[in-house]
């Protein structure tokens, strides 16, 4: 995505969190999608699939996920337990 583009979604999520209450905050992406998050090895990628050297295969968007929400709360790229099941909320549309 082009940096102006980024930078005006960005902007759109901010001000429509903002508007919900929700507080958004901007975490580097570093390394999130390549260290596994139940043992802390570094993986390998392979189309959407992320496999470590334990033998941990996991999706890549739940990896990412999961570590970034680890150093999120820890401020660092961690070991932490991963959701047994994935579920997607509700879009919320808003007006405007
Ligand atoms: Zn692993």
């Amino acid at each position: 995505m082009r940096d102006s583009s980024f930078a005006r979604l960005h902007a759109m999520i901010q001000y429509k969190s903002m508007l919900k209450g929700i507080e958004v905050v901007d975490i580097e992406e570093a390394y999130t999608s390549s260290v596994c998050p139940i043992c802390g090895g570094r993986g390998e990628k392979h189309m959407r699939t992320f496999t470590c050297p334990e033998g941990h295969d996991l999706h890549r968007d739940i990896v990412g996920a999961v570590n970034i929400r680890t150093k999120q709360r820890t401020g660092r790229i961690e070991p932490s337990p991963i959701p047994r099941q994935v579920t997607y909320r509700t879009p919320v549309l808003c007006a405007g």
